[in-house]
């Protein structure tokens, strides 16, 4: 007999709100964004860039912060 079963998937009592790299797709380590990341906020949503992809896009992240603003 064929029993569906259909499990939710656990993630662990945290919420699962994995943090990880909007560029390289890098996890968080922790879950949790490390103070050298850079949180941008576009269009009411979180994007978090690692360390080394935010000095990359340090400038393309204020650019566009500066554009929205105007
Ligand atoms: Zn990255």
């Amino acid at each position: 007999m064929a029993s569906k079963t259909h499990e939710p998937v656990q993630l662990g009592p945290e919420p699962a709100e994995p943090v990880t790299c909007a560029r390289c797709g890098t996890p968080a380590p922790g879950g949790t964004p490390p103070p050298t990341w850079t949180c941008s906020v576009e269009n009411g949503r979180r994007q978090y860039f690692c360390d080394a992809c935010a000095r990359a896009n340090i400038r393309a992240i204020e650019g566009r912060l500066d554009s929205a603003w105007w």
